[in-house]
């Protein structure tokens, strides 16, 4: 099979005459939440696609920024009963200029993420294991922070894989994504595992049209390894979590983030309300659109503080940056109330738990990872 595409052009067709027009996608949808507009729901993007490969529509300017207005959160896609692939139907269909290719350029990408290399001008580049067949996809956020991942008994190798891939195909750069996809393919395909810390990577990775498969089944989110250890936390601490996303959509669910988090000793796990729903951060839809941007993370700020716990984690570098700038708002708002720190997930268990004891495994695909701990 040639990388020709994350979906085709009769895939398209059979997605959008899949749609039963429910209008379940518009009770989910975040941003129609905020503004009330059936045009930016799937449904109705689904609809204008259609209008326009019929020829009934023209694009303009309006439909240009309704296909702009979304989160790339797969809520739509999660929830249709029709099982509807709304955004990978998106993402097909963006519509981009000559300006917009150079804008979503791999120079323009880079160049905008250089500007984080500002945070970590003093911080040492982390040090990963040179054999080992577990590759680590460092993400490109953790690789400008220089920001180190350790994961507790396991010997990683950084894989130094290219981007995840997503920011050009959700921006309408297909031809840049299928070279990314097929340059990561090759490392992946000489791995035993490949892991990852950062939610948005994963979910992408996992969607790459692989050439092999079998790939596919190396990809591991962290936390599974952690189903296999029992930690104890170094004080008692009330924590609470918020979901990303693009974590739910690849698979992985809250119950077991939240199991895992339950078993620390010394931990009081509260769930806040609406875990899952999104932070409001959308890759750059905060730039794009900050005050819908603003009032969705306000919202989850505000399930976050009702809860009091002492730290809320997550598990993307994204969602940490939304979380961040909400609770320091709300530190300036609220003067009185108490404001959870945000925490990466696996950087709270580094910091403040230690190992106590190796779980026993209830599965063979679970004894497997716990072979590979040390
Ligand atoms: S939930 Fe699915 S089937 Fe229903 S309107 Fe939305 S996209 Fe169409
Ligand atoms: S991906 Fe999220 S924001 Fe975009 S249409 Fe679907 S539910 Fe709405």
């Amino acid at each position: 099979m040639n990388y020709t595409t994350s979906m085709h052009n009769d895939e398209v067709k059979q997605n959008i005459l899949k749609c039963s027009r429910c209008g379940l996608c518009q009770g989910v949808c975040p941003v129609f939440e905020e503004i009330k507009d059936e045009k930016t729901t799937a449904r109705g993007k689904l609809m204008q696609i259609w209008g326009l490969k019929k020829g009934d529509l023209k694009l303009n300017s309006k439909i240009l920024k309704n296909f702009d207005l979304c989160l790339n959160c797969d809520k739509c896609k999660l929830n249709c009963p029709s099982g509807v692939d709304t955004t990978g139907v998106f993402n097909k269909e963006k519509k981009i200029n000559l300006l917009g290719r150079f804008l979503n350029s791999v120079f323009v990408f880079n160049l905008k993420l250089s500007a984080l290399s500002f945070f970590s001008f003093f911080k040492k580049t982390p040090i990963y294991e040179k054999k080992s067949d577990i590759l680590y996809f460092e993400g490109c956020i953790a690789k400008k922070l220089k920001k180190e991942f350790k994961l507790q008994g396991v010997k990683l190798k950084n894989g130094n894989f290219e981007c995840c891939a997503l920011p050009y195909l959700t921006k309408g750069r297909e031809d840049i994504y299928k070279k990314i996809v097929k340059y990561n393919e090759k490392i992946i395909e000489n791995a035993q595992m490949v892991v990852f810390d950062c939610a948005t990577c994963y979910s992408a990775v996992k969607n790459y049209p692989f050439k092999n498969p079998k790939n596919k089944e190396k990809l591991v989110f962290y936390t599974d390894f952690y189903k296999q250890i029992e930690f104890v936390a170094k004080k008692n601490y009330k924590i609470t979590y918020h979901m990303p996303c693009h974590l739910k959509s690849s698979g992985v669910k809250l119950e077991e983030i939240e199991n895992i988090l339950k078993s620390i000793k010394n931990i009081n796990y509260k769930q806040m309300e609406k875990a899952d729903s999104c932070c409001g951060f959308g890759g750059d839809f905060f730039i794009r659109h900050p005050k819908i941007a603003y009032s969705i993370s306000m919202k989850k700020a505000k399930n976050i503080i009702n809860t009091k716990a002492d730290f809320v984690l997550t598990s993307c570098p994204t969602c940490l940056w939304s979380l961040q700038f909400s609770m320091f708002i709300n530190k300036l708002i609220n003067k009185n109330n108490k404001i959870p720190k945000v925490m990466d997930l696996n950087d709270f268990i580094n910091t403040f738990c230690a190992v106590t004891l190796k779980k026993q495994s209830k599965t063979s695909q679970d004894a497997g990872k716990c072979e590979l701990l040390l």
